[in-house]
């Protein structure tokens, strides 16, 4: 298990460094990116990927440890790492008791990521000032934005212009939604952050994206075209599958090997309901 790669984004003492590690290099759904700003690590990645991240671990003083929603890839190792550098993990409020006590993930899931571990956490209020007495330090709001996950929640460095978006970006046109997704949320939650005074967004998935905010418009505006279209084709009396198919493509094997947790019907059936206001 190695690294598979590096990032950083220089300014100075508020340079941000990260490091991408995976089981699978199958793209970027499979591998994750832990960032760090001087003694704070944003989410703890995949619990099978522990071996590597200790070893980047080790030499650093970490201290403080934010995690941006439950889901197993950002918050894998909270344990082992709230252990290794003796430090009590921030979580969103909504996020905590699962963290605690445990949840079931799929078998797809499992296989990429491996499983959490149960973690204690404290409740990440809405400022937080991190790296206290350091060149680094920086004020952190916590922004709330469900959709992907009913806790996922974005950190905006408003001095620095930062913005970590736990899973709120990924990519600017979404193919798949999980069956727990909420769509009208999802694109709620993407007009909070597009009201954000930020520049650089910092993905676990996709990487660095300097154009953040653009990104950010670019993928709501995608799904609201989507939105659009699909409910086009369903004034035209296309089925649900149909419109899949028009407008994304037959389902493919992820669907299968997911059981149809993942897939581009779960993400049509929404966007045929979704109110869109012109
Ligand atoms: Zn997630």
């Amino acid at each position: 298990m190695t690294v598979r790669n590096t990032y950083e984004y220089k300014k100075g003492p508020h340079s941000v460094y990260g490091f991408r590690t995976g089981r699978f290099d199958f793209g970027i759904n499979t591998t994750f990116i832990i960032y760090r700003i001087g003694g704070t690590l944003i989410d703890a990645g995949p619990s099978n990927q522990w071996p590597t991240i200790k070893r980047v671990l080790k030499p650093l003083d970490i201290h403080t440890l934010l995690i941006t929603h439950h889901h197993e890839d950002h918050s894998g190792n909270a344990n082992r790492i709230s252990k290794f550098k003796s430090l009590l993990p921030y979580a969103p409020l909504l996020g905590q008791e699962k963290l605690a006590k445990g949840y079931p993930t799929p078998l797809l899931q499992k296989l990429i990521w491996g499983s959490p571990l149960k973690v204690q956490t404290q409740t990440l209020p809405e400022t937080l000032i991190i790296n206290e007495g350091t060149p680094s330090q920086a004020e952190v709001i916590a922004i709330p934005t469900p959709g992907h996950a009913k806790d996922l929640t974005c950190l905006f460095f408003p001095k620095q212009k930062y913005l970590f978006s736990g899973d709120m970006y990924i990519s600017k046109s979404l193919k798949y939604l999980r069956s727990d997704e909420n769509l009208q949320q999802l694109i709620t939650s993407l007009e909070t952050l597009i009201e954000l005074d930020f520049e650089i967004l910092f993905c676990p998935h996709r990487g660095i994206v300097e154009q953040g905010k653009q990104a950010l418009k670019e993928k709501r505006d995608n799904l609201l075209n989507m939105c659009r279209q699909s409910q086009t084709l369903m004034a035209q009396g296309l089925s649900e599958s149909e419109i899949v198919v028009a407008l994304l493509g037959p389902e493919d094997r992820l669907a299968k090997i997911s059981k149809f947790n993942i897939s581009k019907g779960n993400l049509i059936r929404q966007a045929m309901l979704y109110n869109v206001k012109d």
